[in-house]
């Protein structure tokens, strides 16, 4: 899931939030006054998506390459 940072309007607090994709934009409430928050741009807005809207990961799944431990093969460039 992506996370989201928003920004108290109240008290300009910043913080972070995981959010399912669709609800992103429900109203937050500030964790520290209460008062509705908003949406800041994601942190993880340069990930792609995939025509089914889920976030795409270059690492993961047991599809590494066998040179190296790593499930991201930009770390042997293999
Ligand atoms: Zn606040």
């Amino acid at each position: 899931m992506p996370l989201y940072e928003y920004e108290c309007a109240s008290c300009k607090l910043i913080f972070e939030l995981l959010k399912s994709f669709g609800c992103a934009d429900e109203g937050i409430c500030c964790p520290r006054c209460n008062r509705s928050a908003r949406r800041k741009l994601s942190v993880f807005a340069s990930f792609s998506k995939d025509s089914g809207g889920q976030t795409s990961r270059v690492a993961g799944n047991g599809s590494g390459c066998s040179s190296c431990s790593s499930s991201n093969c930009s770390t042997c460039g293999s």
